[in-house]
């Protein structure tokens, strides 16, 4: 490693990377431990590199946390004020706020960005971080900085907007005074006025057209600017995912002129089409797919490609697989049939009719027999060496050995003519012996289609065929066999029809026997090919005649798609051959498909709960793009909480965009294109980088289509509120020009209190921004590592056996361990949520409380107002208040200013700066501003006012009304609702939900999610500790497996959960290297596995075993995590040795059997709990070894050779009885380990084993070995067994050199799966 790391830096110049060598030997203890808990990291550089990666990211975290940002929450107090502090009022100068505003927000900006930037660099040169590294965290600095000063421009912007807004309004309701002003001073057009209210609306009435028209349009040009400045945000954050294209003004332009105003939740129409048709283009133009060649980050794509076609096949459809690969393919089959009317004709048939059936094949295989015995000597002879050569010899070996064992047979022959007579008489009982072999393959067809007879007769012809005393005249011989095969014969009953097995176990064993020793039944074959799996079974199951054999073979779908059939082929089987062409041509044609496809008809199902039914047509393409689009409004909206659900269709809200949001959503669709990708692997390809650019890019559209229709529905409410207006600016209109000053000063008394309230509350968010930002900030603490940790012990750690205790119930706790990114997900929703109500309870209180104490002061100040206008009969005139010089000639409206100057100082304890003005004497008192509370709060504005509304015509109607308004208003303010969208760190929320959530991605292995935050170049990591592999349904047999992945061995052979490959863990950990699999620090280690092995063994454990149980409807064992990786688990089981010892084994061959047996056994002996029992069989069986433990020195004793026949029945007796005597003894499991050189009948005895009950059928497993070519009877026992779910396997065609190693590796490899 260390050499690796100076030879790469040798070539280098920067000298800063030795330097980090000798820091490196400095710390090489630190280090070091590093070093043995990473293997994956191979390379001595990378290993620095991490941790560098590391150092650094924690250090550019604490330096931006500790920058202060709160300014931004000042923004629109700011501009405010500025306002506020200025006379001139007009858009000019509204600019140009807003201009200074950008600028100052600019130069703080990049002033910070300098700052951290200094402090990142002093780091780096202290830490002698990579220059690599440090460049690519100044990047990520420059792209946040810019972000939150796109996000603050948006601020400035609505604030000015809204200001803006205001202004115009309150010019468009000057054009109301300017037009009372006309005419009042034209008395007649007054009178006239006057005398006709008719008139006086419709004079209103155009008016206020003219100012909604006006408010309208600036409205929309404000929304129109504001979309495209949410756009260039939006784009801004999303400069990682930018994709080039060409038509993105287009793109701008549709949206805003078609999308992004109409509701997105309209019941009658769905936009998905329509963003669809706007978006295609790309889809068209662009190449979309990259095949998956073999490199490093298409490796796991390629774990899923490199399945076998049926198993790619056979995977249930998911919402991902827009693209069906069942459609490519068709199932050929070749069938082997009999017609019942055949069968029943060929074993019943008598011998009279010479020309076919059973009798007529068995007699010629006596003939056979008898020709062979009249063979002249020498070819006999020759005949007698090839039985002898087979006796004694392995198959295999046969040419090497045949000239010296036939010369061996010579000098027998010569020298020692005792020992020849020896080797005749064997021999001719070797030909009888064969005579039953060949009559008992003749006879297996009996067996194979289970016809139905009297096995005392067909016991009767195997004595016959085996007795000496007929051996001497053939024709004899011949006569008594077919005696007894005829009486045999009749008790045939006729061929009963069965259903057909759906699955296929006999490969081609029957037809082969059928084939050669059936001859005179005649065998047809018909060919067919289906389009599905399910209709090539129904196939079969309906099948009229009777099925031998089958051969099933996927083919591409040539007829649909002629052109595509090499890369089809190479999709099937990845032929280099056919590569060039796959690529060449498949993605385009693939790309093109996916527009065509119609899933409309396929997905049925699918389409209902999205609502596509309501579409013609749904390609491939749509199906992808239209999910992406629900994905992102679920994501986008909150449903409504409230009661107010009267119009379905709008009351959704929508969340506010920002950066968090947005990569909220980024990293769910980033999961999503994985899951895509998983789907399209199966076809070899995967979308290409500008593939996943288009949804990454399609996403950020309809992020901001949400974003704008937000801002329109805004727009909306605002346009409504104006209208609200309407009816008191009429009355005042009215009032005014009728110059009904009751009326007047009423109106005028309301509009002061409703103004006043409003702009309190205006006031309140305003004066807020930064105790709710602190507030927000503060509840912002948990990361998702401490998320994960939390719930690890609330919900594993602190497992309730007791349902009363219980806090989470058993479904819940395995959706946190089965699919926790969702539970995570739904966890921290709620979290948010309340964290949500918890602020909005604070402020809204905070803010009742503050408008009714502010109210009641007023009103109390109203009171004393009251105290002396009520009892003024009738109402002072304004003027009548100020002491009138001689030469005075102001008119009345100029003392109702002044007058409401005077009381609004007043009535909020201001200060008088009346001196010009005498008042009085007999009304001082009531100006005595000393008899008035003070109200702390400057909120008066009179900007705000129309100029007509700062006027009071009649003190005492005015104060009455006051009062009157002032009550309805305190009480509305108990009600009063605060929408925390106006402040701005609301958006703060989603940042703890993206904190709390973290990385989406979870363990390839064991499913548990990384508890890292959000980033996109991090090395993915569960630190809280990965989940026992069990827990996720990973068995061992009927165990659930107790590693974890931090702990695995390297050796370990591992299925993934997907692909269901099994590989060596160092090489997954090779596929899967964004992943860090290992803690880096020891102790943590040692930490998170007793955690994990506490979780398991006090409860968990056991209820994931009962769950599993009912899941998977198998028996489920609980074993105990052990503390002491090196004590291995030892499981019972018994292993029950079936040898055949025939005459046919003499010889080396029974050697080569024993020792295959007793090596074996050398590696059952590693595990104390195992047994070991010994049946030997010939036409008898004996056990000669009964469950004991492994003793090589006794046993080999116990195995010898004694001769004789073959029988499978008796043997599997002897097994069964075993079975039977050792059924309370807990064995985990029992492995048959069977042996034989030749062919039997089959025996009935197997039955028995059907009628065991399932758990103990569930863990008996029989391994059959023959030396047979044809195994025919085995083959059926085998396929009975497993019919019934005793797990079984035969390997024919078996030389018995390979026992030992066949057998040990059998055993091996059951003992390690147990212990893994
Ligand atoms: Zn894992
Ligand atoms: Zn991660």
């Amino acid at each position: 490693m260390i050499k690796n790391f100076i030879i790469k830096f040798q070539s280098q110049t920067d000298t800063s990377q030795m330097q980090s060598l000798s820091l490196f030997i400095q710390n090489i203890n630190t280090n070091w431990q590093t070093i043995c808990n990473l293997p994956d990291l191979l390379e001595f550089a990378e290993l620095i590199q991490y941790k560098q990666d590391q150092l650094m990211k924690n250090k550019f975290e604490q330096i931006y946390d500790d920058q202060n940002f709160s300014f931004k929450n000042e923004i629109a107090n700011e501009i405010n004020d500025k306002i506020r502090s200025n006379p001139v009022k007009n858009l000019t100068f509204f600019n140009k706020i807003q201009d200074e505003k950008n600028e100052d927000l600019r130069i703080r900006f990049s002033q910070i960005e300098q700052d951290i930037q200094d402090k990142l660099l002093a780091f780096k040169q202290d830490k002698q971080i990579q220059k690599k590294i440090y460049l690519k965290y100044l990047k990520q600095l420059s792209q946040r900085i810019n972000s939150s000063l796109k996000d603050s421009e948006v601020i400035v912007f609505e604030e000015i907007k809204n200001i803006e807004r205001e202004y115009q309004n309150k010019r468009g309701f000057k054009s109301l005074d300017d037009f009372i002003l006309g005419i009042s001073k034209d008395p007649d057009q007054l009178a006239q006025f006057k005398e006709n209210e008719g008139e006086i609306k419709a004079a209103f009435n155009k008016l206020w057209g003219d100012i909604t028209r006006e408010s309208e349009q600036k409205q929309s040009e404000i929304l129109q600017e504001y979309s495209t400045k949410q756009y260039q945000c939006i784009s801004s954050s999303f400069n990682e995912y930018k994709l080039n294209t060409q038509n993105e003004q287009l793109y701008i332009t549709s949206f805003l002129e078609n999308i992004n105003n109409n509701s997105p939740f309209r019941q009658d129409f769905d936009e998905r089409m329509q963003i669809y048709n706007i978006f295609e283009k790309e889809l068209k133009s662009q190449v979309q797919f990259r095949p998956i060649f073999n490199t490093k980050e298409t490796m796991r794509y390629g774990e899923v490609f490199l399945q076998n076609l049926e198993d790619r096949m056979k995977r249930p459809n998911t919402k991902y697989d827009v693209m069906d690969i069942k459609n490519y393919y068709q199932f050929q089959i070749k069938v082997y049939y009999v017609e019942k009317k055949t069968l029943d004709d060929y074993i019943k048939k008598d011998k009279k009719d010479k020309k076919e059936g059973l009798i007529i094949d068995l007699i010629k295989i006596l003939e056979r027999s008898e020709n062979n015995q009249n063979q002249p000597k020498g070819k006999q002879k020759q005949q007698q060496a090839d039985q002898y050569l087979y006796q004694c010899l392995d198959v295999n070996s046969f040419g090497q050995q045949y000239e010296s064992v036939n010369s061996q047979f010579q000098q027998y022959e010569n020298v020692n003519p005792h020992i020849q007579q020896q080797f005749n008489v064997n021999t001719q009982n070797q030909q009888y012996m064969n005579v039953n072999t060949q009559v008992q393959k003749l006879l297996l067809l009996l067996d194979i289609f289970k016809i139905k007879y009297d096995s005392k007769l067909r016991i009767d012809l195997v004595e016959t065929i085996q007795d000496p005393q007929w051996w001497k005249i053939w024709s004899s011989y011949n006569k008594q066999v077919i005696n007894a095969f005829e009486k045999f014969q009749e008790s045939f009953k006729e061929f009963k029809k069965q259903k057909q097995p759906l699955m296929d176990f006999t490969n081609d064993t029957f037809i082969k026997n059928i084939k050669e020793y059936n001859k005179g039944l005649e065998l047809k074959t018909g060919q067919y090919i289906f389009s599905a799996l399910k209709e090539l079974e129904e196939f079969i199951q309906n099948f009229e005649h009777i099925i031998i054999y089958r051969d099933m073979t996927i083919i591409p779908n040539s007829s649909r798609y002629k052109q595509l059939e090499s890369s089809l082929k190479y999709i099937q089987r990845k032929e280099s051959s056919f590569q060039e062409i796959f690529r060449l041509n498949f993605i385009n044609w693939f790309q093109t498909a996916m527009f065509e496809e119609n899933q409309k008809l396929q997905q049925n199902e699918n389409c209902q709960q999205n609502g596509f039914s309501k579409f013609q047509q749904i390609n491939s393409w749509q199906m992808m793009y239209f999910s992406i689009y629900d994905a992102i409004k679920s994501e986008m909206t909150k449903a409504h909480q409230e009661n107010d659900k009267k119009d379905n269709s709008d009351s959704e809200e929508i969340s506010q965009q920002n950066t968090s949001l947005i990569k909220i959503i980024m990293s769910k669709i980033e999961q999503e294109i994985i899951n895509y990708n998983k789907s399209f692997a199966n076809f070899g390809i995967i979308l290409s980088g500008i593939g996943e650019r288009c949804i990454y890019y399609y996403s950020m559209l309809i992020i901001w289509r949400f974003t704008c229709y937000k801002k329109g529905k805004g727009v909306q409410e605002s346009i409504q509120k104006f209208e609200s207006l309407k009816e008191n600016q009429l009355q005042k209109f009215i009032a005014d020009i009728k110059q009904n000053k009751t009326e007047q000063s009423k109106l005028k008394a309301e509009a002061f209190i409703c103004n006043f309230y409003k702009s309190y509350i205006q006031y309140f968010y305003r004066d807020n921004q930064t105790t709710f930002g602190t507030e927000i900030k503060n509840k912002n603490k948990m990361t998702s590592t401490e998320l994960i940790k939390l719930l690890d012990k609330t919900i594993l750690e602190d497992y309730q056996k007791d349902n009363q205790l219980k806090k989470y119930s058993d479904e819940q706790i395995v959706q946190y361990i089965t699919d926790q990114t969702q539970f995570i997900e739904n966890y921290v929703k709620n979290e948010v949520d309340k964290i949500e109500v918890e602020i909005k309870d604070l402020f809204e209180n905070r803010l009742r409380k503050n408008l009714n104490s502010i109210l009641e002061k007023i009103n109390a100040n109203v009171q004393q107002l009251r105290s002396h206008t009520d009892i003024q009969n009738p109402p002072i005139k304004s003027k009548e208040y100020f002491v009138n010089n001689e030469n005075d000639n102001s008119n009345d409206e100029f003392y109702e200013s002044k007058l409401f100057d005077l009381i609004i100082s007043c009535l909020l304890g201001g200060q008088q700066k009346m001196s010009k003005f005498q008042i009085q004497k007999e009304y001082e008192e009531i100006f005595s501003i000393d008899s008035y509370q003070k109200i702390e709060v400057n909120i008066f504005d009179k900007s705000k006012f129309q100029e007509s509304e700062l006027q009071i015509q009649l003190l005492q109607p005015f104060a009455t009304e006051l009062s009157k308004q002032l009550n309805i208003h305190i009480q509305k303010a108990k009600n009063e609702s605060l929408s925390l969208e106006k402040f701005n760190s609301y958006q703060e929320l989603q940042t703890i939900k993206l904190n709390m959530i973290g990385c989406r991605h979870t363990c390839p292995m064991c499913k548990r999610k990384c508890d890292q935050s959000y980033s996109n170049d991090h090395k993915h990591k569960c630190s809280n500790g990965h989940q026992l592999r069990g827990m996720n349904g990973v068995l061992i047999e009927n165990t659930p497996s107790l590693f974890t992945c931090d702990e695995m061995d390297d050796e370990c052979l591992i299925e993934t959960l997907e692909t269901k490959v099994r590989k060596k863990w160092k090489d997954i950990r090779k596929i899967y290297d964004d992943w860090i699999f290992k803690g880096l620090d020891e102790t943590d280690q040692q930490t998170i596995k007793e955690k994990m092995m506490k979780v398991w063994n006090q409860g968990t454990g056991q209820m994931i075993c009962q769950q599993l149980k009912t899941l998977l409807k198998k028996d489920i064992k609980f074993v105990l995590k052990n503390n002491f990786q090196d004590v291995i688990r030892q499981p019972k089981i018994h292993y029950i040795f079936m040898l055949d010892d025939s005459g046919s084994m003499r010889g080396k061959r029974w050697e080569y059997a024993k020792s295959g047996c007793l090596g074996c056994m050398l590696e059952i002996q590693k595990n104390l709990n195992a047994r070991v029992s010994v049946i030997i069989f010939n036409s008898y069986a004996r056990t000669v070894i009964n469950c004991e433990s492994v003793n090589l020195v006794e046993m080999e004793k116990k195995i010898q050779l004694s001769g004789g026949g073959t029988d499978f029945g008796r043997a599997f007796q002897e097994t069964f009885n075993l079975i039977i005597q050792h059924q309370n003894e807990a064995f985990e499991k029992t492995e048959i380990l069977f042996y034989t050189d030749g062919e039997a009948a089959y025996p009935q005895q197997i039955k028995q084993f059907k009628e065991l009950p399932e758990h103990q059928k569930a863990r008996i497993f029989l391994h059959c070995s023959s030396e047979e070519s044809n195994a025919t009877t085995l083959q059926m026992i085998v396929n009975e067994l497993n019919a019934c779910l005793i797990k079984s396997e035969l390997k024919q065609k078996f030389q018995v050199t390979e026992l030992q190693k066949t057998w040990a590796e059998i055993v091996s490899r059951e003992y390690h799966n147990l212990k893994g």
